[in-house]
């Protein structure tokens, strides 16, 4: 049997196990930060499939196994998702992304002795909160691997696309409390925060384009009849990378700083959720993945989604290394995002299907990576130049 047919294989072969993991994750959905069961599962499965793991990595709960063949070659690393939602449970469907990566990896790891080089299933919890790829990207997860790989399931069968880089920023304002009717004693932290408020939502107009600004006012004081001391207002910024939206933010960042010295209050500004970066595309990557799909039997491939939606900490891998994030059909157009449906379908006879194409689609773009240096090259090439491009 050759390679391709051992992958393929090794797949279907397992597929009751990878179900059976789908639909544990299905059952206890466990939400970002808080895995601990869901990573103790994956990590267990893991070492009893010959990899060598660590529970707790970088992050409480994520997780790395690890297969060296022992000889030079290159590292590919599948990424599994696990997080659950508040109410739908799965109903993003990370726990198909969880058994994928777990099957891609098994999946390589059953050929890549023929090759040399490693296969890593790295467990990145919190995708939905927390950005747990941001933490391991910090941390150097990725700083040694040659491609990064992952599918999502959804709506559509696609190769990936653009994500949003996102910074998050809140604005505190300090001002003075008072009486309502003698305000001239006081000084409002709200007036600030209104005034800041109206003058960033001026900004929009000087903006480039697919730039977004979304901000609300998390606190705006507690009685009418105080002059509050303190408001506040959180924020996302967001732009087609990352250094732009943190200079639109910036921008609003001094405009508060000056309503705030206006009116006699002042401000403080701060990160308050993990920032986001953009997702660098490889279309060397994603014309493999298409190709794959194809040979798979998969119809109607979306090309790369040039417009961004989202944001997704996949964007802090892809600044690392060549990454892919392609998508798999397991339900219908009308079924939405993070619902109870798209939890549902995960363990359906769709969520199945589309668990074994995807696994198989990227375990053998990694294969054709491993079996054609030259290709490997390309796509090493193209990142090269994506990254000076991007960062200067
Ligand atoms: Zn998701």
């Amino acid at each position: 049997m050759n390679a391709k047919e051992i992958i393929k294989q090794s797949v279907e072969a397992k597929i009751d196990d990878y179900m059976a993991i789908v639909q544990s994750l299905y059952d206890n959905p466990e939400i970002g930060n808080e895995e601990f069961e869901t990573m103790a599962l994956l990590v267990d499965y893991l070492t009893k499939a010959g990899f060598e793991t660590q529970a707790g990595y970088v992050v409480p709960t994520g997780f790395l196994g690890t297969y060296d063949s022992g000889k030079p070659g290159l590292t590919i690393a599948f990424m599994c998702e696990y997080d659950a939602l508040p109410e739908v449970g799965h109903g993003c469907g990370h726990n198909l992304i969880a058994a994928i990566g777990v099957a891609a990896g098994e999946a390589l790891k059953a050929v890549i002795d023929q090759y040399g080089g490693k296969v890593l299933v790295v467990g990145t919890p919190a995708e939905e909160n927390f950005g747990g790829k941001v933490s391991m990207a910090e941390a150097g997860v990725f700083d040694n691997v040659d491609v990064a790989l992952m599918v999502h399931p959804g709506t559509k069968n696609g190769v990936g696309g653009r994500s949003n880089a996102l910074y998050p920023l809140k604005f505190e304002f300090f001002g003075k409390n008072a009486h309502a009717c003698r305000p001239s004693e006081g000084a409002s932290a709200l007036d600030a925060a209104v005034m800041s408020f109206v003058q960033i939502n001026l900004l929009r107009q000087f903006m480039a384009p697919h730039t977004y600004i979304h901000g609300v006012i998390s606190d705006g004081g507690k009685a009418a009849n105080v002059i509050p001391a303190y408001a506040s207002l959180d924020y996302y910024f967001r732009a087609p990378n990352f250094a732009y939206a943190k200079e639109v933010a910036q921008k609003a960042e001094k405009i508060a700083e000056s309503i705030a010295m206006a009116n006699g209050t002042t401000v403080e500004t701060s990160v308050y959720e993990c920032p986001y970066e953009d997702t660098v595309i490889n279309y060397k990557l994603a014309e493999l993945l298409t190709e794959k799909y194809q040979e798979l039997g998969l119809t109607d491939i979306e090309p790369v989604d040039e417009v961004a939606t989202g944001s997704t900490d996949v964007g802090a891998v892809s600044y690392k290394c060549p990454t892919i994030q392609g998508y798999i059909k397991i339900a219908e157009d009308w079924v939405q995002g993070h619902s109870k449906e798209m939890a549902d379908a995960t363990i359906s006879p769709a969520g199945k299907a589309g668990l074994i194409k995807a696994a198989q689609g990227i375990a053998l773009v990694a294969l054709q990576l491993l079996e054609e240096p030259e290709t490997f090259a390309e796509v090493q090439k193209e990142q090269t130049e994506t990254l000076s491009k991007l960062l200067g």
